[in-house]
């Protein structure tokens, strides 16, 4: 899961950052109105916290012109004002929940938890495919009575190949989704860490590999089907 976290003041934004690290959610930073709406219209997010507060574009008008970009993304938007008509204006703008600075790290974290399992941005506490389960929580994977602890990016890369539910994810994706725009590794790390991921299904004795499709990207696959 990625989130997307747009706020000008750095030691803001750190801060959300950090609490979102402790939940196991990561999450990238854009400063300002405009790259933080290129962000939010790639798709790549499950969530955007929107700071209402901006230099240049505005929160509000990141809103509205996400929405009207087609962007679906749930957006958490933030404000240090209090007065109504902001709220109401920055809800009828298409966020899907307000928050008023300063707020508690709890409520902060609530708000995330709640917009994650909204309809459409589906984030279940566990997936399965095949004989395979796994706690996106604690980022365990299970067969049957074998279970082993995933890294971050182990977890994040077999999320989208279990959401997927067999079906190709290209390497781009992927990449992106896993890593970010920041921290885009060079394309053989990915490799890597898909062979780390089959010794894991090797080590639970799992019947689902992961088939490399040319050219394309990776996916699940069960043995004999
Ligand atoms: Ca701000």
């Amino acid at each position: 899961m990625r989130i997307l976290i747009i706020e000008d003041e750095e030691r803001m934004a750190l801060t959300i950052q950090q609490l979102l690290n402790t939940q196991r959610m990561i999450s990238d930073i854009a400063p300002d109105g405009e790259t933080g709406l290129d962000a939010a219209l790639s798709g790549i997010y499950d969530l955007v916290i929107l700071d209402v507060m901006l230099p240049g574009m505005d929160g509000l008008e990141v809103m509205r012109r996400l929405r009207a970009g087609g962007g679906q993304t749930p957006v958490l938007m933030l404000t240090a004002r209090s007065g109504v008509p902001d709220r109401v204006r920055g809800l009828n703008t298409g966020a899907d929940y307000y928050l008023t600075k300063p707020f508690a790290s709890s409520e902060l974290l609530a708000c995330v938890r709640a917009l994650l399992r909204r309809p459409g941005a589906i984030r279940a506490d566990s997936l399965s495919f095949g004989d395979l389960t796994l706690s996106v929580e604690t980022g365990v994977l299970s067969c049957g009575a074998e279970s082993i602890q995933l890294s971050k990016k182990e977890l994040e890369l077999m999320h989208l190949l279990i959401s997927a539910a067999g079906t190709p994810v290209d390497r781009e994706t992927l990449l992106l989704k896993a890593w970010g725009y920041d921290n885009m590794p060079e394309s053989n790390v990915l490799d890597a860490y898909m062979s780390f991921l089959r010794k894991k299904l090797q080590h639970l004795q799992s019947q689902v590999e992961i088939s490399t499709r040319r050219q394309i990207g990776y996916c699940l696959r069960e043995r004999g089907s």
